[in-house]
């Protein structure tokens, strides 16, 4: 029997349990929490995606905004909007969508946003604080949304992180948005950590040796059902979407979903798993970043 994890009703679980909480800040020292998604440009894939995560901001009571810029802005001017809103005390996340026009260096953009703030957790600071993690992440540190996503489901999965320490774990992905965090979580809690790529050897070899598989690569139906370890639990990141000979798509992971049923312990589906998990974790980073600060200011104890 292979348990299907169902990312939209755990993501609904911690959306409520977040509403609450914020309800509950709001009560007690009458800040809301503000978030602020900057979209550079006109791509309409990253405005359906920041749409989603505006309107699940509100939905738990954060002050969720979008603010649109125009894809010719200059970077200095990027930057200097970056610099208004860290010292904005009513925003307390910042993110910028990328991916941003070709004359925009990301690396300075997403380095300019203060770290406190950082709510993608894609500072050089936080991801070297992730780097050197042993143990679970404190909570005024910012992890990225989608591998904190995909730890949840883990969690899930195997009824407790405990349960990773010493196991095989393979990441399919070494980018710093999804793989590579997700391989410094992994090695957080103990598991045996290996990282494959475009020029990994044998990659059907190494996902057979691993009892979770975290797929991060792009490519529909990648990871074949023979590929999986019986018993393995999968969490497929992959978004792709496949035409039909109707002239039709839909998504797909990178996992061949219906050759992994039967076969492994536990599998995210696409959609409907990681995806809103990522989501639901951008709103638990916006309301963590204002408690820390809220506590910076002694308005809070921490
Ligand atoms: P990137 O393109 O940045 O990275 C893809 C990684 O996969 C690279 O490390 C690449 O290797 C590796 N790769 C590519 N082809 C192969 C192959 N044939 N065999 C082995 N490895 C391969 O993608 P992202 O990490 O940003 O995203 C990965 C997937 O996850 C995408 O489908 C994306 O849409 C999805 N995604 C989903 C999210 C969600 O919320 N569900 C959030 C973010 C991403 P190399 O480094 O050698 O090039």
């Amino acid at each position: 029997m292979t348990k299907i994890l169902d990312g939209r009703a755990l993501a609904a679980q911690l959306r409520a349990r977040l509403a609450t909480e914020v309800a509950r800040l709001r009560a007690s020292t009458g800040v809301v929490p503000g978030l602020r998604v900057l979209l550079i440009g006109e791509h309409p894939a990253s405005l359906a995606y920041v749409r989603t995560k505006e309107r699940a901001a509100r939905e738990v009571g954060i002050d969720g905004r979008i603010e649109r810029l125009p894809a010719t802005i200059e970077e200095g001017a990027l930057l200097a909007r970056l610099a208004e809103l860290n010292e904005d005390p009513s925003v307390h996340g910042v993110l910028v969508q990328l991916p941003l026009p070709a004359h925009i260096d990301p690396e300075r953009i997403l380095a300019a946003i203060d770290p406190r703030k950082d709510v993608d957790g894609f500072h050089p600071l936080n991801a070297g604080r992730l780097a050197q993690l042993l143990g679970p992440p404190p909570d005024d540190l910012l992890v990225p949304c989608t591998p904190r996503g995909c730890l949840l489901l883990l969690e899930e999965a195997l009824g407790g992180l405990q349960a990773l320490r010493g196991k095989r774990a393979l990441v399919l992905g070494r980018s710093t948005i999804v793989g590579r965090p997700m391989a410094a979580l992994l090695l957080a809690y103990d598991a045996t950590v290996t990282i494959a790529h475009s020029r990994t050897r044998e990659l059907a070899h190494e996902c057979r040796r691993a009892e979770i598989l975290i797929a991060a690569v792009g490519r529909a139906g990648l990871v074949r059902g023979d590929w999986l370890a019986p018993g393995s639990v999968v969490i497929d990141v992959g978004i792709n979407r496949v035409a039909l000979p109707d002239g039709t798509s839909r998504i797909v992971g990178d996992v061949a979903f219906e050759e992994a049923v039967g076969q492994v312990a536990a599998i995210t589906p696409v959609p409907g798993g990681v995806g809103p998990m990522t989501v639901a974790c951008l709103l638990d980073n916006t309301l963590r970043a204002c408690r820390a600060q809220l506590a910076r200011n002694g308005r809070i104890r921490s």
